[in-house]
């Protein structure tokens, strides 16, 4: 079985789908891998130690000639994908509801797309989820910029010419990126509460030595869906969160906003009027802001300031820490391929009636035959 590692293309994007331990590892298994020219290079890999490993290095129509997988950090543009064997797996992170007309494409293209994002929250997936891996090192990078965008110090200092007071960091969505964001901001000494819609993570808060920002005693508090992700709330409890929200941000230096509902906008958390009574000087890092923002006004790519409150947030903030997120991304990739590998096929085989497949599976045979785009 043959394994082509592409160079993304997408702007902004430094990650590679495959890093040299894991491509060691897939020809453990059996496979041979074939790699862009490049396609590690912003994230630190030459292609010197891909070859090392036994890979074979090459410029882009050849080194998807007669592939069977197709690892990607994103998905590639369809008009790339060329030469590939009969009914190829493309593994990536599709982004399927962005990229519906793209998924089409890959249909008739005749590739197999599979969805990393789509894998399903269950203990068996945990080390294939692409998700929770960048989310990770995005919560942590959200605190390291915003620590550097604010013009005060995170701990306190209690130095010769005076006391230098901590930063109030206040993390708002407590998913796998909000608690990283609250460990980091602690580490950094700053005096760190957080909320979220779901209660189940007062206690996850707590636990990481945060103070837990809950509205208590409206209807429907649970907050929480399928697969653990945050729902829609009501209107009761919006007004109330609102309020709550507002009256405690006023007092914080710092706000890391992680809120999403998977297949919607983020959700808005902090309006206008918040962020103008907020002291000058703060910041806000968005950490939603290329599904749409969490914050009012806030921009890719961006430090926008507004009532002397600076806004930031990166269309794609793994991406700014390349060699991490692929490296973790990369393992994601292999986790998944190698539960499946089937010794005397020589190769990964899905079951259809897997729960994962059922999951990833965007096309098959030419036709689109997810549930989530279909649906
Ligand atoms: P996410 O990225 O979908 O959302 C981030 C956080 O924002 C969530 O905690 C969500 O509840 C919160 N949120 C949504 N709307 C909000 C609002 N209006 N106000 C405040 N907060 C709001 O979430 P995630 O990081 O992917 O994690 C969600 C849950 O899934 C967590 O409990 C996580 O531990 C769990 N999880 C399980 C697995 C697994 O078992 N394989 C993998 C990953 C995550």
């Amino acid at each position: 079985v043959k394994i082509a590692v592409l160079k993304e293309t997408a702007t902004g994007e430094t990650r590679v789908a495959a890093s040299p331990e894991t491509v060691k590892k897939y020809i453990a298994l059996g496979a041979s891998v074939s790699v862009e020219s490049g396609a590690g290079l912003l994230a630190s890999v030459s292609d010197a130690e891909y070859e090392a490993m036994g890979a074979s290095v090459g410029a882009s129509p050849a080194v998807l000639k007669d592939a069977d997988i197709i690892l990607g950090v994103q998905g590639p543009d369809p008009k790339v994908l060329k030469g590939f064997a009969p009914g190829a797996w493309l593994v990536a992170g599709l982004d399927p509801f962005g990229q519906r007309a793209r998924v089409d494409e890959y249909a008739k293209a005749g590739v197999e797309a599979l969805a990393m994002e789509f894998m399903p929250r269950i203990t068996r997936a945990q080390s294939m989820d692409i998700l929770s891996s960048q989310s990770n090192l995005a919560g942590y990078k959200a605190v390291i910029e915003a620590a550097s965008a604010y013009g005060r110090a995170f701990p306190m200092m209690m130095t010769a010419a005076g006391t230098v007071s901590a930063a109030k960091a206040f993390i708002m969505g407590v998913g796998v990126a909000g608690l990283q964001a609250i460990a980091t901001a602690r580490r950094l000494g700053a005096q760190v509460s957080a909320t979220d819609v779901r209660s189940a993570t007062k206690e996850q808060i707590e636990s990481l030595g945060a103070k837990a920002i809950f509205v208590e005693n409206v209807a429907g508090i649970e907050g929480e869906g399928a697969g653990g992700y945050a729902t829609e709330m009501s209107d009761e409890y919006k007004a109330a969160q609102a309020e709550l929200v507002s009256s405690h941000i006023a007092k914080q230096d710092i706000v890391i906003t992680t809120a999403l509902i998977p297949g919607r906008p983020a959700p808005r958390l902090i309006s206008d009027a918040q962020i103008a009574s907020m002291k000058p000087g703060s910041v806000i890092f968005d950490l939603a802001v290329a599904q749409g923002g969490n914050v009012e006004g806030s921009k890719p790519d961006e430090v926008v300031v507004k009532h002397g409150v600076k806004i930031i947030g990166y269309a794609n903030t793994p991406a700014h820490l390349a060699a991490d997120a692929s490296a973790l991304f990369s393992r994601n990739l292999y986790n998944f391929l190698s539960a499946f590998w089937d010794k005397e096929a020589g190769k990964p085989v899905l079951p259809d009636d897997d729960e994962i497949t059922a999951a990833i599976r965007l096309t098959k045979d030419g036709k689109v035959v997810n549930e989530r785009l279909l649906a």
